[in-house]
């Protein structure tokens, strides 16, 4: 007996699928296909065959289709925040600061790209180059891959394919496998703006996916964890691409005595607490100066308590969402439950909240040592603990205890006392008296150093590494022959060794 054709299709396998979770209720609100290497092949076939027409229309003909993404940021404001905020749990005040990045982003890279992927001339008083016209240009990779995390479905997602775009290339974005449904509305509005066919799109599905796209891109933008960025960063370096890596932290704040420190409760407050403090950039622990220790624990407690703490239906209706990802309470729970075992008070929240959805009470820890997976390791959760340090140089040598190192915060009103602590903090951003405000000037480079990663999103560097580097070297005048051309003569290199000489034979300063 042969078997039919609807026999064949009810035993084929299913196609794997990824069920996607509102983490406020647990409610699955979709299901997404978890594609498989071939498919990743297929997207980036059809990639790499569109990147030519889309590089040949220059920095004012891509510049046109990200305006039109601005507007459709600015016209789509409500869906995006809703769809950001139902997958992963953020309120939504906060899921409309991402939507907020669409539009400064896509209008700052339309403006900008051309501006630092322009042609540069260089000048050298070398003797060897001489009278030559120096160069620099750049060139799209071609088929740049995107992975990302789930903290920021819209901000460290599309938000990093915006200027590989601008750049020149295709783009194809592996969102993460819990958040991946604010990146097809990016792939909706890529349509709706007209963009090209192939030249956008987004390959749903879990790490496996991920390794899939580092395998055949031509340069990769990784947001996510340190563990999987190392990871990543290997095979990229077997494959000789360029990798640009935005990883975890543990970022510092220092508190001096002479701080205004209702500015810096009131922001240590948001920036901890942000996103229930699952951001890479969240303020994770916080060094305060003897004399103004009490006080400051007294204002932060204050605001730790009032916080609301629930599913956002509105504007100012919650200020601190779900956790997005399952394992993250587990994380958060282990850090504030050894922290409490070995000494440490609680002194606001400390637990799950009881009911559905994943919400962790604020909370606010003291007595707290550096030797506490709360203070070394990342938590990614909305909980701040608050250590009392001697004095700066104390504090400066805690916060570089770290194998981390994406930002840091310091407090002083002495600005240029703040600016020089800066300069001893091992972070790839320092802010003084504020935090997080330096990702929305999108002319400063940020990355981490340490295990933070490698590279920077925003600014020129921002920019620049989804391109391949060019030096041109032109020389219009050139003589028969080189000073320094075979057959070698002696009069040549006499000759040449006196210029140098004169170029170079009376250094300045060599006292010392
Ligand atoms: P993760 O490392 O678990 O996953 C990130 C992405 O990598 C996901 O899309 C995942 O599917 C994919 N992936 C997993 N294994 C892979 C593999 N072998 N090859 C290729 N891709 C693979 O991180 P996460 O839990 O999604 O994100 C949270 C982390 O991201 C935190 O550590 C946070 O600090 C960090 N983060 C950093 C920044 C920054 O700018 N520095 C911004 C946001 C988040």
């Amino acid at each position: 007996m042969t078997a039919t054709t609807s026999d064949k299709a009810a035993k084929a396998p299913k196609p794997a699928v990824i069920q996607v979770e509102n983490p406020s209720t647990g409610e699955i609100i979709q299901e997404v296909p978890d594609l498989t290497e071939a498919q990743v092949t297929e997207l980036v076939e059809r990639a790499r065959a569109a990147q030519p027409d889309w590089a040949a229309l220059g920095f004012d003909g891509r510049a046109r289709y990200l305006k039109r993404m601005q507007k459709w940021f600015l016209d789509n404001t409500e869906r995006l925040t809703r769809q950001i905020h139902e997958e992963n749990g953020k309120s939504i005040d906060e899921a409309t600061i991402e939507v907020m990045y669409g539009v400064l982003a896509s209008s700052f890279w339309a403006k900008h790209a051309g501006k630092y992927l322009a042609d540069e001339k260089v000048s050298s008083r070398s003797p060897f180059v001489l009278g030559r016209k120096l160069v620099i240009r750049y060139e799209p990779l071609g088929v740049v891959g995107v992975i990302g995390p789930w903290n920021n479905p819209l901000l460290n997602n599309f938000g990093d394919v915006i200027p590989a775009l601008a750049a020149g290339n295709a783009v194809v974005l592996k969102p993460s496998e819990v958040t991946p449904l604010t990146s097809l509305l990016m792939a909706e509005m890529c349509l709706a703006v007209g963009l090209p066919e192939g030249v956008f799109a987004v390959a749903t599905g879990s790490g496996a996916t991920g390794a899939a796209l580092v395998e055949q891109v031509d340069g990769l933008m990784f947001t996510g964890s340190t563990r999987t960025g190392k990871k990543v960063a290997a095979r990229c370096g077997e494959r000789l691409i360029p990798v640009s890596l935005e990883l975890g932290g543990k970022d510092p704040v220092i508190v001096l005595a002479d701080a205004d420190l209702e500015r810096a409760a009131n922001v240590t407050l948001f920036s901890a607490m942000h996103n229930s403090g699952q951001t890479c950039t969240s303020s994770e622990r916080v060094y305060v100066e003897a004399p103004v220790y009490d006080e400051f624990v007294t204002l932060m407690t204050d605001r730790f308590k009032a916080l609301r703490v629930g599913e956002s239906t509105g504007f100012g209706t919650s200020d601190s969402g779900s956790l997005t990802f399952p394992p993250q309470l587990d994380i958060v729970s282990r850090h504030v439950d050894e922290a409490v075992k070995d000494g440490a008070t609680a002194v606001t929240g400390g637990r799950v909240k009881a009911g559905a959805g994943r919400f962790f009470e604020p909370t606010l820890l003291t007595g707290v040592t550096q030797d506490m997976a709360c203070m070394r390791e990342e938590t990614f959760g909305p909980t701040l603990p608050i250590m009392k340090v001697a004095d700066a140089d104390e504090a400066v040598r805690l916060a570089n205890d770290t194998a981390y190192g994406l930002q840091a915060a310091v407090w002083t009103k002495d600005t240029s006392k703040g600016e020089q602590l800066a300069r001893r903090l091992q972070a790839g951003t320092v802010t003084i008296n504020d935090a997080l405000a330096n990702y929305f000037a999108l002319e400063l480079p940020m990355g981490g150093w340490k295990d933070s990663g490698l590279g920077a999103r925003h600014g020129k560097d921002g920019i620049r590494k989804f391109a391949n580097r060019q030096s041109v070297l032109v020389t219009r005048f050139g003589m028969k022959n080189e000073l320094h051309g075979m057959p070698f003569k002696a009069k040549n290199f006499n000759a040449l060794q006196k210029l140098v000489g004169t170029l170079y034979g009376h250094p300045r300063d060599t006292k010392g």
